[in-house]
């Protein structure tokens, strides 16, 4: 069963703010991770660099210096790269920097030896690059780039028709296809888990019926928002009961209760936008106000009960309400037994109004 539902989502083609947003979300995992690459790539070129400036007599040179510092400067950039789409053109750079960096080594080595190490210094640019969080766009640039400066025929003495050159270049190719393919095929299996993953995120998190927040995720978030120190303003907890709703259902068929459960939550979150609204269960929804003042509260309170009793439809219903200022020692639950205490409150003395506890 679950493989049919799988397959289903992910026939859907993604759209493009979906890759977008995926990419994003792959850099924001992976930064430590392009940052390893980056130091490692540049570990591995100074260890060939110290062997061929000592034993292969070139002597270290200013320019081994340079490179030194780009590559430093282009790490401390990704240290303070937060988008993945800076990332993509910082990566392009490293690239270019590092392929002229190995180009460079290589050309102090005996002319025999140039071309296979060539072919073995894209290789290595070429998986590091495959394995990052990066475009299309930027990953075809460096594969390009690569081929440019590392391109084993160019200034070396070998021809593509003799049989090194053969071996060189049908390796090359099959080295380009093999990481290409590799590249493509990983990105849309992440895509397809990102996919997933949000799809059931979305279905624990989120309400059904009326598309706002369930329990689950306001004693989520609402935790969050009791637990953060220091407090700047007060917190305030309310709970809200639809009144009578068992009448509605009775008279007009749960369907039209259900219509009029979606409508309640839609007046919920237009009201409350800026705050922490659920529907807990049943006909009961809460909403935590962090950063409020009492009469801001008030105000808010008035308006979401206007709000709903004042909607044109043909099922008209009204609202209760329980509010109760979350003090500085309360935890979640006791706050959500003192609203459940005022808005029994406002049952109690005509319904369709708001009560503060205490
Ligand atoms: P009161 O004013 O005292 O709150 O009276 P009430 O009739 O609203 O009483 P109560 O809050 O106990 O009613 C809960 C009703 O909500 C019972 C149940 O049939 C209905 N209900 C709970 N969940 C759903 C739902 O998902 N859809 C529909 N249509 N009705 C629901
Ligand atoms: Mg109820
Ligand atoms: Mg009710």
């Amino acid at each position: 069963m679950y493989k049919t539902i799988e397959d289903e989502v992910l026939k859907r083609t993604a759209p493009a703010e979906l890759w977008a947003e995926f990419i994003q979300h792959e850099f924001e995992r992976l930064r430590s991770f392009c940052l390893l690459i980056f130091v490692a790539s540049i570990s591995v070129w100074v260890i060939f660099d110290l062997i061929v400036s000592f034993l292969g007599g070139q002597g270290f040179t200013w320019r081994s210096m340079v490179f030194l510092v780009v590559f430093a400067m282009l790490t401390v950039i990704l240290l303070f790269t937060r988008r993945a789409r800076h990332f993509d053109v910082l990566n392009l750079l490293f690239v270019l920097t590092m392929t002229l960096g190995v180009r460079l080594l290589i050309e102090g080595l005996p002319s025999s030896y140039q071309p296979a190490w060539l072919v073995l210094g894209a290789s290595s640019v070429l998986y590091s690059t495959s394995v990052l969080p990066i475009s299309r766009w930027s990953f075809y640039a460096a594969q390009v780039t690569i081929w440019l400066v590392l391109n084993p025929f160019l200034r070396t003495d070998i021809g593509l028709f003799e049989l090194r050159g053969v071996l060189t270049a049908c390796y090359s190719v099959f080295l380009c296809g093999l990481t290409i393919y590799t590249f493509l095929k990983l990105r849309e299996a992440k895509l397809h888990n990102y996919i997933m993953s949000r799809l059931l995120l979305d279905q624990a998190y989120n309400d059904t019926l009326t598309e706002i927040p369930n329990r689950r995720s306001f004693m989520a978030r609402a935790e969050k928002r009791l637990m953060a120190v220091p407090r700047e303003q007060d917190h305030y907890l309310a709970m809200i009961d639809i009144d009578n709703f068992k009448k509605v259902n009775d008279v007009y068929g749960h369907d039209v209760g259900d219509e009029v459960l979606k409508a309640i939550a839609a007046d919920i979150k237009s009201v409350m936008a800026p705050y922490e609204y659920a529907r807990l269960g049943g006909e009961e929804f809460a909403i935590y106000l962090a950063g409020v003042r009492h009469a801001d509260v008030e105000a808010l309170a008035g308006e979401l009960c206007r709000t709903v009793r004042e909607r044109p439809t043909r099922h008209p219903v009204t609202i209760s309400i329980g509010v109760t200022r979350v003090e500085d020692g309360d935890t979640l639950n006791q706050a959500l037994i003192k609203a459940d205490e005022a808005l029994y409150e406002s049952k109690h003395t005509g319904k369709d109004r708001y009560t503060f506890h205490g």
